[in-house]
């Protein structure tokens, strides 16, 4: 067993002393008699050096006194789960620092008894609770009180190893949740850990199991997969153990397909790699985490094992596997509960990936390039990204050829907006100002006044009301005398 690095033993003795309120919060329980540790995610955060804002305890005292305790130390409270024995609160401290803070009584180890199965039974010892919680680097605890790290299952081996593993049994452990599967898949991405043989065998060998997982919690594991920096070595997990079969279909369905030159790189391998290139860009380009933006490089072609036709020749084509992938990416969408805006935002990205490929063939009229930007609508700069993002080819020089001929069409989506809105700009006032300040009816006096401020405003950019007015007057005076 290893034992804590000086680094480590830092980094756990720094978040105990977070500021004086966390502080104050952990002895209102000590006091209550009752134990008190920071456990799970933050545990392993701490020791990674990649805390977040987040901090997880566990603790002996039931619902109800924890939220007791807690309200004396803020008002921002909010239930979590009582049920499931979880409080939350929010603490400011005086420096500004922010923590959320998520209290759960001790579960039980539902593993004791396998006939009698409640959602939650409560707990009287730490041991039961870690026990019972999904990888054993998230079964460490961290005892507020001495600072002692509390390892049963060897977390802090597998946190310097590098691997996923479960506390109990895996088959077991799956077996009471199967969402932990996708954790699993999660986790490998989100840690860049390795998951342990017994783990895949697990997930193997019970993938189906998921189906009794709503589609809610599907989604939402399947989500922070898809954020993380590398969702690349999950995704593989969740398909070469047959869970994607289940979950996304689509997913593993690519890996049949040969690619358009009917060589042996297939589409599932493309389909990585632009997920991959659109994370890049997406970081490139200023953006957060995205999450449609990586949905449509998942989806984009998933309409082509469908719309495979071997032609004469031996050519293979994927005709309009645009239009039948947004059909298809709309539905498992609807199916994992995805909101109705990120639905179509994603379907619409998919529908428009190859519209920029007419593009290199011969140069696009102002008019097409303004029907791009209309059709992407709010997607545009999205669609940037997957077009950019959708060229795969190890051919430098073709992969340069369409680099620059995607900057072209975005330099001249910016050159045609900026033209437009100089042809759409009006002068500083209009028509009926123009007849009130000289007092005239109309006619074509007007329309020189209103051609002369134009000018006027395009060579000075705005000028007010008061400036244009009094300009407008000596206009007025000039071509009087
Ligand atoms: P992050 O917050 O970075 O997503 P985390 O490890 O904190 O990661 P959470 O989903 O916040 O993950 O869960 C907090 C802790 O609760 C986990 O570390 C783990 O100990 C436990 N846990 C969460 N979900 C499960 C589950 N389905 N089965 C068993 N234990 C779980
Ligand atoms: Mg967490």
């Amino acid at each position: 067993m290893p034992s804590l690095t000086d680094e480590q033993r830092a980094a756990l003795a720094s978040v105990l002393a977070t500021g004086p309120r966390v502080r104050k919060l952990a002895r209102q329980f000590e006091r209550a008699g009752h134990e008190f540790y920071l456990v799970g995610g933050s545990v392993r955060d701490a020791l990674m050096g990649r805390l977040g804002n987040d901090l997880d305890y566990t603790t002996s005292a039931r619902p109800d006194e924890i939220e007791a305790l807690v309200r004396s130390v803020t008002s921002a409270v909010w239930d979590v789960g009582r049920e499931f024995g979880t409080i939350a609160c929010r603490i400011r401290e005086d420096d500004g620092s922010e923590w959320v803070v998520e209290i759960t009584t001790f579960r039980a180890d539902s593993y004791a008894d396998h006939t009698r199965k409640p959602d939650v039974i409560f707990g009287d010892h730490l041991g039961g609770d870690l026990i019972r919680r999904d990888f054993t680097v998230n079964a460490m605890a961290l005892r507020v009180s001495d600072a002692e790290l509390l390892d049963p299952f060897g977390g802090l081996a597998d946190l310097v190893t590098e691997v996923i593993r479960t506390p109990a049994a895996a088959e077991l452990s799956f077996s009471d949740d199967p969402l932990r599967m996708m954790r699993a898949a999660r986790f490998v991405s989100q840690l860049g850990f390795h998951p342990d043989p017994e783990v895949v065998a697990a997930m193997t060998g019970m993938a189906s199991r998921i189906t009794i997982v709503s589609a809610e919690r599907i989604r939402d594991e399947l989500v922070k997969l898809l954020l993380t920096d590398n969702p690349r070595p999950g995704l593989n997990l969740l398909v070469d153990t047959g869970l994607a079969e289940i979950v996304l279909p689509e997913l593993p369905a690519l890996k049949m397909e040969r690619d358009e030159h009917n060589r042996h790189k297939d589409v599932y391998e493309h389909t990585l790699t632009v997920l991959d290139q659109a994370i890049e860009l997406e970081k490139a380009r200023g953006h957060e985490p995205d999450l449609v933006n990586r949905l449509a490089a998942i989806f984009h072609d998933i309409g082509k094992p469908r719309t495979r036709k071997f032609e004469p020749g031996g050519k293979v084509s994927f005709h309009h596997h645009d239009v039948v992938g947004a059909k298809l990416t709309t539905k498992r969408m609807q199916a994992l509960r995805f909101s109705t805006q990120e639905t179509k935002s994603v379907a619409k990205l998919v529908e428009l990936h190859l519209r920029f490929h007419g593009y290199a063939d011969g140069e696009w009229t102002d008019s097409a390039v303004r029907r791009y930007v209309r059709d992407a609508g709010d997607q545009l700069e999205r669609l940037h990204i997957l077009t950019r993002s959708d060229c795969t080819t190890r051919n430098v020089r073709k992969a340069q050829a369409l680099r620059r001929a995607y900057e072209e069409l975005e330099w001249r989506i910016d050159e045609l907006a900026a033209r437009e809105e100089l042809e759409s700009t009006r002068p500083d006032l209009d028509g009926t100002r123009i007849m009130e300040v000289l007092g005239i009816g109309p006619g074509p006096v007007v329309g020189q006044a209103y051609k002369f401020l134009l000018e006027r405003r395009l060579e000075d950019g705005p000028l007010g009301e008061e400036r244009a007015t009094r300009e407008l007057l000596q206009w007025w005076a000039a071509r009087e005398s």
